[in-house]
C-alpha cells in the first residue's frame, strides 16, 4: 500500500444542480432541471461525447415505448426521436399515428424489426444513428444553457455529514472540485452514490441480460432487407447459423438493423465479466476484438445480406454494461412488482409490457427509487436505481433511464424551490411537472 499525499484541490464550478454521468438518464436529467428553473446546472461526462450506450455502446435499438394503442414512455424520448427524423439518416421506426394498429401491410413491413412489432400490433420505437444522436444530444443540452464539462471523470462524491456538497473530478487539469447544492448520479455504475456511503445492492445474476457484458460492433456494406427476408424463410438455418457465430466468437452475437439498409450492428452478450473490475472491461475488450474478423468472414461466405465487400465498420468506443450497483432506495422495485402490476401513487415512469408472458400492462417506477435511503442533497437515475435484479433486467432500457432522468432533474429544483430533501419533495407537484414536459403518467 502506498500513502497518496493529501492535497488541496481548486473549486473550479458551482451549481444548483450537479448531474454526473451524459447518458440517457444524465442529459435528460441535466436537461430537465435546467428547464424546470435551476439557475445553473452541470453535467460532467467523462468521455469526449453524450448519449452513453445509447451512442457510445452502439445501442442502437430505442424499443417499446408503448403497450397497445398507448405510448408509455412519452416526454424526452419523444424529442429525441422527433429531433432524429430530421437529421440525414437520423432514424428508423415506427410511426405515432399507427402504434397500436393491427394492420397486416403495416405489420409485414416492420415485421424485420425486432421490437417494433409486439403481439400482432405496431409497437411505437424507433433505431438510431448513434452519430446523429450524439448531435442531437449536444443541441438539447446547448438550447436548454446546460454547462457540460466533457473530458472529466467524476472519482467521488464531497461529503459532510451524511450530506453531498459536490463532486471530485479528474481531468487533463488533474483533479478539481465542482460545488453542487444538489447532486444527480447517473454514472450507471453508481460511481459516486458509492463514494458517498449510500448502501446499494451488486449481485449480477449471470443468467439473465444485465448480468452479460458486451462489446457492440457495425458492419458495413451489408443488405438487411436480403439478411431479413433470409432469417424469416430459413429459420432453422439461421439456428444452425447463430449457434455457429456463438462457437466462432466464444459468446452469443447476433446482427440487427440500423436505420441503414447497407449497416447492421451486432449485439453480443459476455457472461462472467465484472464491469466494476478493470482486468474484466479489459478482457471484454480483447475478446470481441479476437473474434470479431473471424465471426464476419462466416457470415460473409455463409449467411444471405453479407457479401465479400461487407466489412467491420466499426467497434463501439464504450465497452458494453447492462447491469451494475443499484442504490437502496426509499422504495425497491421488485420482479414481482412488475408481474403483479404493483401500482404506486408516485409513479414518474411507466415502463410498457415487454413480454406479455410477464405481464400485460405498464409497470410503475415511483419516486422513491431515485432517493437513496441516506444520504442528503442526492439523487440517482438511470439503471443503477433502486430495484431488484431481474426488475431491473426489464426496466433499465434506454427510454425508462430518460424517463428517470428528467424526474429526477425536476425533483432536484423542486427540492431546492421548496427548501426541503429530494426525499420531501411533494411529489404532486413533481407530476404535475412531468406531465407539463410530456411525460405520461397512468
Ligand atoms: C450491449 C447492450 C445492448 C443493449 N440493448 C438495448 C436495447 O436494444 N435497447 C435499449 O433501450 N436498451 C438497451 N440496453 C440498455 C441501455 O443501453 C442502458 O441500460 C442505458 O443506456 C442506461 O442508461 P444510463 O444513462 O443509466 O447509463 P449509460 O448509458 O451507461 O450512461 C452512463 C454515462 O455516464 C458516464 N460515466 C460513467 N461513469 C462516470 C464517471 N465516473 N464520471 C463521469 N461520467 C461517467 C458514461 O460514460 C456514460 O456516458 C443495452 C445495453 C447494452 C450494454
Amino acid at each position: 500500500m502506498i500513502l497518496e499525499p493529501a492535497q488541496n484541490l481548486n473549486v473550479v464550478d458551482e451549481a444548483d444542480v450537479v448531474v454526473v454521468g451524459g447518458g440517457p438518464a444524465g442529459v435528460s436529467a441535466a436537461i430537465s432541471a435546467k428547464r424546470n428553473g435551476a439557475k445553473k446546472v452541470i453535467l460532467l461526462e467523462r468521455y469526449g461525447y453524450l448519449g452513453g450506450m445509447a451512442t457510445g455502446g452502439i445501442v442502437v435499438l430505442i424499443p417499446h415505448l408503448s403497450t397497445g394503442p398507448q405510448i408509455e414512455q412519452a416526454g424526452m424520448v419523444m424529442e429525441w426521436l422527433d429531433r432524429l427524423a430530421k437529421k440525414p439518416g437520423g432514424v428508423i421506426g415506427t410511426n405515432k399515428r399507427d402504434v397500436g394498429s393491427n394492420n397486416p401491410e403495416l405489420i409485414e413491413s416492420w415485421r424485420n424489426y425486432f421490437s417494433l412489432v409486439w403481439a400482432n400490433v405496431i409497437c411505437y420505437g424507433a433505431y438510431a444513428d448513434p452519430e446523429m444522436l450524439k448531435i442531437v444530444l449536444n443541441e438539447m443540452v446547448e438550447e436548454a444553457g446546460v454547462d457540460v464539462y466533457l473530458h472529466s471523470w467524476g472519482c467521488r462524491a464531497l461529503v459532510e455529514e451524511g450530506t453531498v456538497k459536490g463532486v471530485v473530478f479528474e481531468s487533463k487539469e488533474g483533479r478539481q472540485v465542482i460545488l453542487g447544492k444538489i447532486v444527480i448520479d447517473c454514472t450507471g455504475d453508481g460511481d459516486i452514490f458509492a463514494s458517498a456511503g449510500a448502501d446499494f445492492d451488486l449481485d449480477p445474476d449471470k443468467s439473465i441480460r444485465n448480468g452479460m457484458m458486451a462489446l457492440v460492433y457495425r458492419i458495413g456494406n451489408v443488405d438487411f432487407e436480403t439478411f431479413a427476408k433470409y432469417k424469416a424463410e430459413n429459420p432453422k438455418e439461421w439456428g444452425k447459423n447463430v449457434e455457429k457465430l456463438q462457437e466462432i466468437a466464444g459468446f452469443k452475437s447476433l446482427p440487427f438493423p440500423t436505420p441503414r439498409n447497407d449497416v447492421m450492428w451486432v449485439n453480443n452478450w459476455i457472461p462472467n465479466r465484472d464491469c466494476l473490475k478493470v482486468k474484466d472491461l479489459t478482457k471484454v475488450e480483447f475478446e470481441v476484438r479476437r473474434t470479431v474478423l473471424d465471426v464476419i468472414e462466416y457470415l460473409k461466405k455463409e449467411v444471405p445480406g453479407f457479401n465479400k465487400d461487407s466489412f467491420l465498420h466499426d467497434t463501439a468506443p464504450q465497452v458494453g454494461t447492462r447491469g451494475s450497483r443499484r442504490v437502496k432506495g426509499m422504495y425497491k422495485v421488485l420482479y414481482d412488482d412488475i408481474k403483479q402490476l404493483k401500482k404506486h401513487s408516485d409513479v414518474i415512469s411507466a415502463v410498457p409490457a415487454i413480454d406479455l408472458s410477464v405481464s400485460k400492462a405498464a409497470a410503475h417506477i415511483p419516486y422513491r427509487a431515485l432517493v437513496p435511503k441516506k444520504i442528503n442533497n442526492l439523487l440517482v437515475a438511470g439503471r443503477s436505481f433502486s430495484s431488484d435484479v431481474e426488475a431491473n433486467n426489464w426496466t433499465n432500457l434506454i427510454p425508462h433511464c430518460i424517463t428517470m432522468g428528467e424526474a429526477a432533474g425536476a425533483a432536484a429544483v423542486l427540492a431546492l424551490d421548496s427548501n426541503v430533501q429530494p426525499r420531501d419533495i411533494d411529489v404532486k407537484v413533481l407530476q404535475g411537472m412531468l406531465k407539463k414536459q410530456g411525460v405520461y403518467l397512468p
